[in-house]
């Protein structure tokens, strides 16, 4: 049980990291939605939440892209909650194209959102979880953090160093009762996922089926998406008591796809 914990998910407003601030609800924490889209359905998405898992829940808009914005949401937090016992970088962005017609400023908010934005959360939660002798980190990274595709160049960068930025977290703060992993999901039927579908059919001229088959899910052994479920389970578990000997990983959620 993650009773009494303070949980900030950034980025879950939608897809997976939607899945994570539930999957850290239904096991009894206080939980910090962060994230875009329209105010009255983000507001009835913290209402649900509250209600079915009787926990409290609030909804913060900091950008993940801007330092100050993150600082600040780590303040508000612990005013309304109190310190952020367990911290999910989850948030994040993607961008399909060859490098060199790559958009500069694509590739510097991929790495803003994506990397650094998960740099900032820990420069402000880890002083006052190793005060308490507990924290549970998980960066939301990807297969992307494992190995590489054409085409996602400031992704692959950022989910690789975003997984080595785990490992420093996780050796500094071993000591210390906090744990800090990444996971690393395949591919999972989500918006940032449906959009790139989109895009390459047009781009190709073939059936979103089509390019599902024979781009997306070719990489997957188990032929079929993961699930949002699937990767919330592993972060809840990740998080738990059970884990505490966990560090420093960087776990696969792939169907089989980095064993080859
Ligand atoms: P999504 O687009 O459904 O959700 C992204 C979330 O991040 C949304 O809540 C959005 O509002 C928020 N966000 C975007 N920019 C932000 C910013 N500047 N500040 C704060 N919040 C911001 O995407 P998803 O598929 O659920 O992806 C979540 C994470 O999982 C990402 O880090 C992604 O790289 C990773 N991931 C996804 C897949 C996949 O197949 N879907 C696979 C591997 C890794």
């Amino acid at each position: 049980s993650l009773e009494g914990r303070v949980a900030i998910v950034t980025g879950s407003t939608s897809g997976i990291g939607l899945g994570i601030a539930e999957a850290l609800a239904i096991r009894g924490a206080s939980v910090v939605l962060n994230g875009f889209g329209p105010t009255d359905e983000i507001a009835a998405t913290c209402r649900r939440l509250a209600e079915i898992h009787d926990v409290p829940v609030r909804h913060d808009r900091a950008d993940m892209a801007q330092p100050a914005e993150i600082t600040a949401l780590m303040e508000r937090t612990a005013r309304a909650f109190g310190p952020c016992d367990i911290l999910v970088n989850n948030a994040g962005i993607q961008h399909v194209a060859q490098i060199e017609d790559f958009p500069p400023d694509k590739w510097e908010a991929i790495l803003a959102i994506n990397l650094s934005a998960a740099f900032h959360t820990m420069r402000a939660a880890l002083p006052r979880m190793k005060a308490r002798r507990f924290g549970r980190i998980v960066n939301v990274a990807s297969a992307h953090g494992l190995v590489a595709s054409p085409f996602k160049s400031a992704y692959v960068a950022a989910k690789h160093g975003l997984v080595g930025l785990t490992k420093v977290a996780a050796l500094e703060a071993a000591e210390n009762g906090v744990t800090c992993n990444a996971v690393c999901p395949g591919y999972v039927w989500t918006p940032l996922v449906a959009d790139q579908v989109a895009q390459q059919a047009t781009a190709h001229g073939l059936s979103e089926e089509e390019v599902v088959r024979r781009v997306f899910l070719a990489e997957q052994p188990t032929r079929r998406f993961a699930t949002v479920d699937e990767v919330a389970g592993t972060v809840a578990f990740l998080c738990s008591r059970a884990a505490a000997s966990i560090t420093g990983i960087a776990l696969p959620v792939d169907g089989g796809w980095t064993t080859h």
